[in-house]
């Protein structure tokens, strides 16, 4: 059922291209594949799974001689052009390089391996909090660093900015080139959309179609590139959120054709879709068959469904986690597709990343408007059918979902299920925080490179859009932010993946608008980046704002009150959505005001003092500092 296209056909004759250039890695046989390429010493864990990948590799046999690296046991496959074996890293090894020799007859095959030390500096993988804020960004739709990598020869999807499902050329030095634009705007992370080869014959540009795990696609750049771009923004304060998938790979993956075993892939033989009925995980009465259905099914027919059940493949998966934090510097992973994959491979995989990191964060995607459906999967939650997660952090959708329909619908509105619209329904999703472990590590967000952009979502509404950025940004949790939000860019008319994933004017030569010197920005995409840029260098050194604890009051007559608060400092964040000037009596807030004289406002800078109303001006959004 999958597309049968020239690139799986020609798979065998393009192997001994794809060993000469794995050969970079280490000075290896070239007809020999070995992932990971190499390793450290220093992980908690020893053992090590080594894929080889060779043709008829089964048939030889494994030796080296190093000190404190042993040989534990070699697994054979259904396919004769694998083996696998796992190696004991003892604490007696140090780095070096050391010859595995694979013996068949009178062949012998030597593969140079290499252990690193592990980074002991914790600075390395410090971890993103909810004392950062967060920049998205697609790489192929953000900045074209290098016109010179945009078609490589064998690759396909060759660049077509005409259309917004091509591929448009951005890449790892565009972002690189602009670290002083994001840091200026006041972000400490960036998450950047995946970067590993998708080697695919169209639609390639969005990188969830991995065609090779330990690789950065050649139109993005080089691992090292990525790895040099982690330590620059490192060096600006910047942390970088890797964008992972284990749930499938993209159907041009170099194993497709030779696969390890007859169940590396959910449906290996009969594909089947996924019914994306992600509560089949958690619905104590689901059947068997809506459970597999769910969660074996593949996601699209382009992107084969892993088999993390395969204890082959789970052990390769999680050391492609680990290889990626301890190669690049990692400052977290967004686990795409969080709930598709074998659950109980996801307690493992969450369980060793933090045997290993034990400071790190790991956030998930789990897309739905349902905060129990997002619970579930967090640390440290009592979950009734008894399983456990050791995954700190998720992606607050209900939130977002929320934060949307709570500006967007009148306050008098009823919603489609006939609750309250309006502030009122922002206020009770936010209400629904003690469902969570810990809802204040949770990564919340007006919108993602999967949904409409949050000015489009308000109907191009610059006083909601004003609203829903000063919400994000003073609310408990970790703010993540678009690429280009801070300019209004939008989708209108179209829900499409390519246009809500637009080129950022002024990465690409020639932009007539450039947002990075501000050259050519209308004056309200001008304010709304001002406005972003206020927040966003305020909250960056704002304890109270990163850790505080909050204190919310029902919604009245169309304004929203909020505190964040601490023992030294409080703040005070005002949503008012009547289209007149209002006197906000205060006496209703006393408890959090009391001791408070004056105030200050973040985004204006005016000064006030606190007596018994507020002056709220029509349509707006006030970041109160309060001061004795
Ligand atoms: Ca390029």
């Amino acid at each position: 059922m999958t597309k049968k296209t020239p690139f799986r056909i020609a798979l065998w004759c393009m192997l001994p291209m794809l060993f000469l250039s794995s050969a970079a890695w280490g000075g290896q046989d070239s007809s020999l594949r070995v992932e990971p390429p190499f390793w450290w010493t220093g992980f908690k864990e020893s053992e090590l799974q080594l894929m080889v990948h060779g043709e008829n590799i089964s048939d030889y046999s494994v030796q080296l001689d190093y000190p404190g690296v042993t040989v534990q046991r070699v697994t054979r496959v259904k396919s004769p052009n694998y083996l696998f074996v796992y190696l004991d890293i003892g604490t007696g090894a140090i780095p070096g390089e050391f010859d595995i020799s694979f013996s068949h007859d009178n062949e012998t095959l030597e593969y140079r391996y290499r252990l690193q030390a592990k980074n002991p500096d914790p600075e390395f993988t410090r971890a993103f909090s909810s004392a950062d804020t967060i920049y998205l960004i697609t790489p192929d739709r953000f900045a074209n660093g290098d016109p010179d990598n945009d078609n490589i020869e064998g690759m396909g999807d060759a660049v077509d900015r005409s259309d917004p499902d091509g591929r448009h050329g951005g890449d790892i030095k565009g972002i690189a080139d602009n670290l002083d634009y994001i840091s200026k705007l006041g972000f400490t992370a960036i998450w950047l959309n995946p970067l590993l080869e998708n080697r695919m014959p169209s639609y390639s540009y969005h990188g969830y179609a991995s065609t090779d795990f330990y690789r950065v696609d050649a139109r993005f750049g080089s691992n090292e590139e990525y790895r040099d771009l982690v330590r620059q923004a490192r060096s600006r304060g910047i942390g970088v959120i890797m964008d992972m998938i284990v749930n499938h790979a993209g159907s041009e993956h170099w194993w497709m054709d030779d696969l390890p075993t007859g169940d590396w892939l959910n449906f290996q033989d009969n594909i089947q879709i996924t019914s994306h009925e992600h509560i089949s995980e958690q619905d104590m009465y689901a059947s068997e068959y809506d459970k597999q259905m769910y969660s074996d099914g593949w996601f699209v027919e382009t992107m084969p469904d892993l088999n993390q059940r395969n204890p082959l493949l789970a052990d390769y998966l999680t050391q492609n986690a680990l290889w990626w934090i301890e190669y690049l510097g990692l400052a977290g992973i967004r686990m795409d597709t969080y709930p598709y994959p074998d659950k109980y491979y996801m307690t493992e995989w969450t369980r060793r990343l933090m045997v290993e990191y034990p400071h790190f964060n790991m956030v998930g995607e789990e897309w739905t408007d349902n905060p129990a459906g997002v619970a579930y999967w967090q640390a440290g939650n009592r979950n009734k059918d008894g399983y456990v997660s050791y995954l700190p952090s998720l992606m607050d959708f209900p939130l977002q979902n929320a934060l949307r329909w709570g500006l967007a619908t009148d306050e008098d509105s009823k919603m489609e299920d006939l609750r309250p619209g309006g502030l009122l329904y922002l206020y009770r999703a936010l209400a629904n925080d003690f469902i969570y472990p810990d809802p204040s590590a949770l990564v919340i967000f007006p919108d993602n490179h999967d949904m409409s952009r949050i000015y489009t979502q308000l109907e191009e509404d610059y006083d909601l859009y004003r609203m829903a950025l000063a919400y994000v940004l003073t609310m408990r949790g970790a703010p993540q932010i678009y690429y280009g939000t801070e300019i209004l860019m939008a989708n209108p008319g179209t829900e499409g993946h390519g246009v809500i994933r637009s080129d950022f004017p002024g990465g690409w030569e020639g932009d007539r608008k450039n947002a990075f010197t501000g050259e050519g920005l209308s004056d309200k995409e001008l304010a709304a980046q001002n406005f972003v840029q206020t927040l966003l260098t305020w909250r960056r050194d704002k304890e109270v704002i990163h850790s505080g604890r909050l204190t919310h009051f029902v919604p009245e007559d169309g304004t929203y009150v909020y505190f964040r608060h601490d023992d030294s400092d409080s703040v005070m964040v005002v949503l008012n959505k009547n289209t007149e000037e209002v006197q906000l009596d205060l006496l209703r807030f006393d408890e959090r005001l009391e001791g408070y004289q004056k105030a200050s406002d973040v985004i204006t800078g005016e000064s006030m003092q606190l007596g018994g109303a507020l002056t709220l001006p029509a349509r707006s959004v006030r970041v109160l500092e309060l001061h004795r």
